[in-house]
């Protein structure tokens, strides 16, 4: 078979296990069939270090022109990764500065298997999560104060002041100011109108505008204005609907709801829902995530991080049985949006075809350690290790092609 060509994307190495599946997804998957065009970038610790980080901006910056990235899960430094890596300064997440720089939002999404059976039953189809990543309880300034009155006070840029009273306390207590920015909630809006039209899913929103009667409203209006002026038409010849209801409505329609779309959340809610989300969908290891820029660019990877205790265990030279499916469907989400902007139709087939290869090897009974406990379906489950796994999907993806 001639391998099939392709345009650019940006491709971001990057830590531990993850960065072990990653050589073997492209060796074993990708690299046979594919004339793979990318741009590289490592994003493992130890360049970063030695960029002083540089790296992650690179990346960034190339995901802008190229407008398609496929990223690796990577370490997000704490104390004891100073040590153990021996680094300059704890560099941020580059998770947060590719965000940053793309000013996108993150779509998770769970990879539905048959014999897996989400713990709410009547959920058939993927749950979409879209978190506003920016501002709210985030960045918010906080203090315990002790008797006396707590105001909220605001400048404008000519020097006037407007002030309301929070609360006067009577005994000690807590005091909260957190803030948006409507660029911020324009962009998050812009890029689930984006996403859903992409997905062809319909758009949930859901806030608590009742109670919240300016900040949580702005957020509501915002979403309506920019729907009605330039995303309702599109919608309607793709027959998709926008919809904004009540946070506490939202989660009730959820729990009742067969799945099939995308929920947009603020920031906590999102926080708490998409951990809410995967659980019930079964496991954090076929969860796929994307961040989309208001401008569509698309950056894909593993909603799971750099499975540091199978790495560990990898390094003693023991076989591990970690999932390399959700850091596939990153390679595969990337390779069909290339694919789609190209009008490369080869390119988005074989990544159908790799993606339904996944999802058969597991429905076979073939799968690893992670989901065995989760199992349920016909076939008698087998647990392999990474690598015989990965040889059973590229057995199962040779059978299409
Ligand atoms: P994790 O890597 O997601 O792993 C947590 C646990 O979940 C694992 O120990 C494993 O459980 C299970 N698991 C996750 N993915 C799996 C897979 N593909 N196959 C099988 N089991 C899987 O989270 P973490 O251990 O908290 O974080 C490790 C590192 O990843 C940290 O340095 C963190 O900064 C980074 N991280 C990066 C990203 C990202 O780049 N997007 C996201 C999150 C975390 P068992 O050990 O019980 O088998
Ligand atoms: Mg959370």
């Amino acid at each position: 078979m001639e391998k099939i060509k392709m345009n650019t994307i940006v491709e971001m190495d990057g830590d531990e296990m993850t960065r072990i599946l990653w050589k073997m997804i492209k060796d074993e998957l990708l690299a046979p069939y594919i004339e793979l065009n990318t741009e590289y970038y490592d994003l493992g610790l130890k360049h970063r270090d030695e960029t002083d980080d540089r790296v992650s901006v690179e990346a960034a910056e190339a995901i802008k022109k190229y407008r398609v990235g496929v990223k690796c899960a990577t370490i997000t430094p704490n104390a004891q990764r100073v040590e153990e890596y021996n680094l300059k300064q704890m560099w941020k997440s580059p998770n947060g500065t590719i965000r940053a720089i793309l000013d996108g939002t993150v779509f998770r999404a769970p990879i539905l298997v048959n014999g897996i059976s989400p713990v709410v039953k009547n959920w058939k189809k993927p749950i979409t999560i879209a978190r506003h990543a920016y501002g709210d309880v985030y960045k918010a300034t906080e203090m315990r104060v002790p008797e006396g009155k707590a105001e909220l006070v605001f400048t404008d840029r000519d020097g006037k002041e407007t002030r309301e009273t929070v609360y006067d306390y009577e005994c000690p207590g807590v005091l909260q100011g957190m803030f948006n920015k409507d660029s911020s909630i324009k962009s998050f809006a812009h890029s689930c109108f984006k996403y859903a039209l992409s997905t062809k899913q319909d758009l949930w929103f859901s806030a608590k505008d009742t109670i919240s009667k300016k900040y949580d409203q702005t957020f509501k209006l915002i979403f309506q204005d920019i729907f009605e002026k330039e995303y309702k038409e599109d919608f309607e010849k793709n027959g998709i609907t926008y919809f904004y209801t009540l946070i506490d409505d939202a989660v009730a329609r959820v729990i009742r709801s067969e799945g099939g779309y995308i929920w947009a959340c603020k920031n906590y809610d999102g926080d708490v829902m998409s951990d809410m989300v995967s659980t019930a969908f079964g496991s954090l290891a076929m969860m796929t995530s994307v961040l989309v820029s208001p401008d569509g660019n698309y950056e894909y990877e593993a909603a799971h991080g750099t499975v540091t205790r199978h790495y560990y265990r990898y390094l003693k030279g023991e076989t591990t049985s970690t999932n390399p499916i959700a850091t596939v469907f990153a390679w595969t989400g990337a390779l069909k949006k290339r694919g789609e902007l190209d009008g490369n139709e080869k390119l988005t087939a074989f990544a159908e075809k790799l993606e339904k290869a996944c999802i058969d090897t597991v429905e076979s009974g073939l799968m690893t350690k992670d989901l065995v406990g989760l199992w349920e379906g016909e076939a008698k489950a087998v647990a392999l290790s990474s690598e015989e796994f990965i040889k059973a999907i590229k057995a199962q993806l040779e059978k299409a092609l």
